[in-house]
């Protein structure tokens, strides 16, 4: 008889464990606290604001790819680092864009790939005289927020059951910061073949201002994206403002869009602490980045299923 109650419990247990592995969503995976963790470690002091090419920038770079591995991404062609050159020609030095797989599950068309994409690099520590105590610029919004954002959705598109249809390319550029130099060098030497990359979804600064307030840059040129966006913040309900295009050419997008991959930039604005030691990873909104996170989630979602193609408006 306590045999008996002792195999009931346990079947009881296990129908349990069933029921919340299958009602834990894979969007439901993508919390406040997971971004807050990832963006606090990258935004962290010991990362010195993670300038690239240097080794914090380097360490900045490990994490992410560690991170990747341990979802279960695959690498592109056995690495999960695309080594950008930079510098002078008699004193080239190399920093990483980091990258993970995700197959498509549809044998057509998992040759066509979504990207999604954030940098993970920052301007380091800066000596200023308005900051003489503190000079470690920690980027905390800019953009540890929107990498985190990129490590979070790959977490939850390995944790679903049913693969999306198209590839998924999670891409942590370096060196934005210095001038888009990680997103033009993908461009200029894609891993996958530009014609088949169907749109690109940025993500550079998404945890300050307004709690509801989101701005998407580069609607006039990915209408499509636009409108596929529109119905799925239909799910979060944030307030989409579209007078932002003055940075259409500022972030990791752009070189996209200029080979007329269409791309949309998911950014909450310019803010008192830009570019200063007071980006730091305490006064960020992990709620909102949560919010927007699991809105690009949605949108990848859609687009990863879709079999339409989009185009670049001029
Ligand atoms: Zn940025």
């Amino acid at each position: 008889m306590r045999l008996l109650k002792g195999i009931f419990m346990l079947s009881i247990l296990l129908i349990t464990i069933e029921l919340q592995a299958q009602t834990v969503s894979p969007v439901n995976t993508i919390t406040a606290a997971v971004l807050q963790k990832h963006i606090n470690y990258l935004a962290s002091d010991a990362l010195l604001g993670r300038r690239v090419p240097t080794p914090a920038g380097d360490s900045a770079a490990a994490y992410v790819r560690r991170e990747f591995i341990s979802y279960g991404l695959k690498p592109v062609n056995g690495s999960y680092y695309q080594d950008v050159p930079w510098g002078k020609e008699n004193n080239k030095k190399i920093f990483h864009n980091v990258v993970g797989f995700l197959e498509g599950s549809d044998p057509v068309l998992k040759k066509e790939i979504l990207i999604i994409g954030a940098h993970y690099d920052h301007v380091g520590p800066y000596k200023s005289k308005n900051f003489p105590q503190d000079s470690i610029f920690n980027g905390a919004d800019d953009n540890a927020s929107g990498t985190a954002g990129v490590m979070a959705l790959a977490k939850a598109f390995t944790l679903m059951n049913d693969r999306p249809k198209r590839s998924i390319l999670f891409i942590a550029f370096g060196g934005e910061e210095l001038g888009l130099v990680g997103s033009t060098y993908y461009c200029n030497n894609p891993l996958f073949p530009l014609e088949n990359t169907v749109a690109m979804l940025n993500m550079d600064m998404i945890s300050r201002n307004a709690p509801d307030l989101l701005y998407i840059v580069a609607s006039k040129k990915s209408p499509e994206l636009k409108a596929i966006n529109e119905k799925e913040n239909e799910k979060i309900g944030m307030r989409l403002e579209y007078n932002q295009d003055v940075f259409i050419n500022s972030s990791d997008h752009a070189p996209f869009l200029n080979k007329k991959v269409p791309a949309i930039f998911f950014f909450t604005g310019v803010n008192k602490v830009l570019h200063s030691p007071k980006d730091e990873a305490d006064t960020i909104d992990s709620g909102k980045a949560e919010k927007i996170a699991r809105l690009v989630f949605y949108n990848a979602l859609f687009i990863a299923n879709d079999s339409n193609h989009y185009k670049v408006v001029n």
